[in-house]
């Protein structure tokens, strides 16, 4: 007896401890899932387009530019070649208004004021200047530039130069970054982020900013060991290039790009080229909401990850026409994407069954894709009428009806009551009825009688 009560017991612990483990394991998946969703990894298709010259008076190409169909390739020292962006065709080359031996022009961001008399290029500004802490504006044409404005960033706490201007036209800045140690290797490197109103371009040839000029503390961003290159803005994040580094970065891409949000600064997500393109990248521009990256190796291609969004499933409840389907469908997508715009003319909507298809253009962190979106939506389906207030003979009522789907209800006034003083309609038709009797029987009289009269 005693021995099959402790079997009996044994069987008791073990069966408790076995109802335990999906709960050990729930909790374990829980925390390996939360590490897992602290950025994404991002698949990516890359799109050979065509290849520039890899140097001009032997300095090699830096960072880029995309305006007007022009490519603004920079070299290093201020230098410039501009190719049209459809074909590769050539343009020009030519000296920045800063050409001097310490830009590297590691960086060239197009921005969105147009240098008076220039209607063609909003101002270039080129950052990456190796000794100078130094933004250089520029008014450029596909085959000139001149030095309009230089913008000094006299910071603190300094760290190492080649820092660079990244534009922010979702929140009207410059945002400056720099590396907190020159050492790439260094796993405790950060990127170091100022931020400031940009200058208008008539505020002076030479603005010098300083702590005071700032529109936030200054922040840091992770750093990921590998050669920081050209980057640039879009939306609310920042596109970083990095690579071609000598080991592994941290998270495991050799060459690629790194996605910062401009507003929580978290490192969001990223996508990894290397095994597909095996050289340095030099910057990004997302120009007409493509994502463009060049190489060292003159290289240009259109990068297009591949966000894996929903496609299927946006049921919507009750849209009466195809303006409030395209407003609840604007309202479904949610982040990372958000919503630019739909083809009205690819609706496909079957009122009938609710069955609907959309082409729509989303705007993701790196760039803009069309999806095709479907669901159902339909319109109001409602109850029967119920009086909700009865009429009197003073006040009107009220009747609604409610939708079986989504419970919006339709109301109809119901009207008062006819008074008890007032006479009854029947009455006076009655009078006519026997007034018309009368006359035609008055009238067949006065037939009769003068027929009388004729015959007398
Ligand atoms: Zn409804």
């Amino acid at each position: 007896m005693k021995k099959s009560r402790s079997l009996c017991r044994k069987v008791l612990i073990y069966l408790f401890l076995f109802s335990l483990l999906p709960v050990f394991s729930v909790a374990l998946s829980a925390q390996e899932y939360e590490k897992d969703t602290d950025y994404v990894i991002d698949d990516a298709e890359i799109e050979y387009l065509f290849t520039v010259d890899q140097y001009l008076e032997e300095h090699v190409v830096q960072g880029f530019a995309i305006q007007n169909g022009v490519v603004f390739q920079l070299h290093d020292g201020g230098r410039c070649s501009t190719y049209k962006l459809d074909t590769g065709e050539k343009l020009g080359q030519f000296h920045l208004g800063s050409f001097y031996t310490h830009n590297h022009c590691g960086n060239g961001n197009f921005g969105w004021v147009y240098p008076e008399g220039n209607t063609e290029f909003p101002a270039l500004y080129v950052s990456g200047d190796l000794t100078t802490k130094a933004c250089y504006v520029e008014n450029v044409t596909a085959t000139s530039a001149e030095l309009i404005q230089t913008i000094y960033f006299d910071i603190t706490p300094s760290t190492y130069t080649g820092g660079q201007v990244i534009l922010d036209r979702e929140r009207n800045r410059i945002v400056y970054m720099q590396r907190e140690k020159k050492n790439i290797s260094d796993h405790t490197n950060v990127y170091r982020m100022f931020e400031f109103p940009i200058p208008a371009l008539d505020a002076g040839k030479e603005i010098r900013y300083t702590n005071a000029d700032m529109l936030c503390e200054p922040y840091v961003l992770p750093f990921y060991p590998g050669i920081y290159q050209g980057a640039c803005i879009y939306g609310d994040t920042i596109l970083q290039t990095h690579g071609y580094s000598k080991g592994e970065t941290e998270y495991g891409a050799k060459v690629g790009m790194v996605c910062y949000d401009t507003v929580t600064h978290d490192f969001t997500r990223a996508f990894d080229l290397t095994g597909m393109i095996n050289v340095e990248p030099q910057g990004a521009f997302v120009y007409d909401g493509r994502l463009y990256m060049n190489f060292v190796n003159g290289n240009f291609y259109e990068i297009k990850p591949k966000l894996s969004i929903p496609t299927k499933g946006y049921d919507i409840i009750c849209a009466e026409n195809e303006e409030q389907l395209l407003a609840s469908l604007a309202k479904k997508v949610s982040a990372p994407y958000a919503w630019k715009d739909a083809n009205t003319e690819s609706l496909n909507w079957n009122t009938q069954t609710g069955g609907f298809s959309v082409s729509v253009t989303l705007q993701t962190p790196y760039n803009d894709m069309q999806v095709t979106l479907t669901g159902t939506a339909l319109g109001h389906r409602f109850g029967e009428w119920a009086i909700t207030s009865h009429a009197t003979e003073k006040t009107t009522g009220k009747s609604t009806r409610t939708c079986i789907y989504c419970g919006d209800t339709e109301t109809k006034l119901l009207e008062k009551l006819p008074a008890e003083d007032e006479p009854n309609p029947m009455i006076p038709v009655l009078i006519c009825v026997g007034t018309a009797a009368a006359i035609s029987f008055s009238a067949v009289g006065i037939t009769i009688a003068v027929r009388k009269k004729k015959r007398a």
